[in-house]
């Protein structure tokens, strides 16, 4: 099923949670919303669900609206972060569970839960499972149970609701590549809500960035992560440097620096005060010599474990810090020690300026 969502506004009391949002979520696409705490997100996907009403807008399921349908009317399957399973009933009864409650005439026979129950615990490869209780299960595993249990009354579209949220990074990172490969079997139309960008980047086919009830991008995670579309997208997708300082012509200046701005950014031809954003993994580091082009700096502390070594450099013209990381390897041939001067140099930069401050 697809949906959309159209000038949905929502306020409480003087808050406004969300301020005129417009979105499609495409048949049988994973969509992320993204974005800090507070911004939102849950409040979307309540109104989506029919558990809470917007002030304005509309929401249209296949086409139809649906703002005055009711939850159960809307065939959504949820998964929440904190979704408490029945503890007294085992965990196959907790997956027939919505099973059992259809009315009577669209109740299916116990046999046929049965077998639905066993391929749905199958699917999400917990079978081994079914006789035993809630408490008697991981953080991971209940998640799954519930995820399970949303399935078994064949939604149309699935809300998960920060469904890995309370689990720790490891069983996180697992659940995640599982869920994907879930949706790839499945191709329900899910949205899931997550404040880690990591996450929506990985698991999405779209991420919706939100800030304080707006919408601030839309896009397939590379889209987003590449282009990034404000200097909020830019920073809350990943680690970043910001140079500060004057765009004229073409040309950043900053501090002793200056960077060519490229052509194809949102500030081409506009002067005015810039910053250009930089990921630590975008810079090239090497040993300074004299008349060396780019930002010179102080190595103040490395830290290099695995396979990559991470920086943290001083400029030497404003004292600002610069984050960056480049390979172990390449660290230990340059043999680099904490206090030495370096000099970076952007590879790829990301330029926003602001065209109404004054040079
Ligand atoms: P989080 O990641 O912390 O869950 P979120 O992006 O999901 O955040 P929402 O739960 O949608 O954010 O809340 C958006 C804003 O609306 C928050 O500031 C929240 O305090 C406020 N809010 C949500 N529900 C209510 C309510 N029932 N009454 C008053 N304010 C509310």
């Amino acid at each position: 099923m697809s949906i959309e969502v159209k000038n949905i506004n929502k306020r409480f009391g003087d808050f406004v949670a969300l301020n005129n949002v417009s979105l499609d979520f495409p048949q049988g696409e994973l969509t992320a919303l993204l974005g800090p705490s507070g911004c939102g997100k849950t409040t979307l996907l309540r109104i989506i669900a029919g558990l809470e009403h917007p002030d304005s807008g509309q929401v249209l399921l296949d086409n139809d609206d649906a703002s005055h349908r009711h939850v159960r009317e809307r065939q959504v399957g949820f998964v929440f972060q904190h979704y408490a399973l029945f503890k007294h009933m085992t965990v196959f009864e907790n997956v027939a569970f919505g099973l059992r409650v259809k009315p009577r005439a669209e109740r299916p026979s116990e046999d046929q839960i049965r077998r639905k129950v066993k391929d749905l615990l199958e699917l999400v490869q917990l079978d081994w499972l079914a006789d035993r209780y809630p408490p008697q299960l991981s953080g991971g595993q209940r998640q799954r149970i519930a995820l399970a249990r949303a399935l078994a009354v064949e939604p149309r579209v699935l809300l998960l609701d920060e469904p890995f949220g309370a689990l720790d990074a490891k069983v996180r990172k697992e659940l995640r590549r599982w869920l994907r490969r879930l949706h790839d079997d499945l191709h329900v139309t899910s949205i899931f809500v997550t404040h880690d960008q990591e996450e929506a980047l990985e698991v999405a086919d779209q991420v919706v960035l939100m800030n304080k009830g707006n919408v601030e991008q839309i896009g397939a995670p590379d889209q987003v992560y590449n282009h990034p579309a404000s200097p909020f997208v830019y920073g809350f997708l990943g680690n970043v440097n910001m140079f500060h300082g004057r765009v004229q012509d073409g040309i950043l200046a900053s501090g002793d620096a200056s960077f060519q701005v490229p052509g194809q950014q949102n500030g081409e031809g506009k002067n005015g005060k810039g910053t250009a954003y930089v990921r630590p993994h975008d810079l090239e580091i090497d040993r300074y010599t004299p008349g060396a082009e780019g930002i010179v700096v102080k190595l103040r502390r490395a830290h290099a474990i695995g396979p990559l070594a991470q920086l943290d450099l001083e400029r030497g013209d404003t004292s600002e810090l610069i984050e960056a990381v480049m390979s172990n390897e390449r660290f230990t041939n340059l043999q680099l020690k904490e206090g030495e001067t370096l000099v970076v140099r952007p590879k790829r930069l990301h330029v926003f300026v602001d065209a109404g401050a004054p040079l």
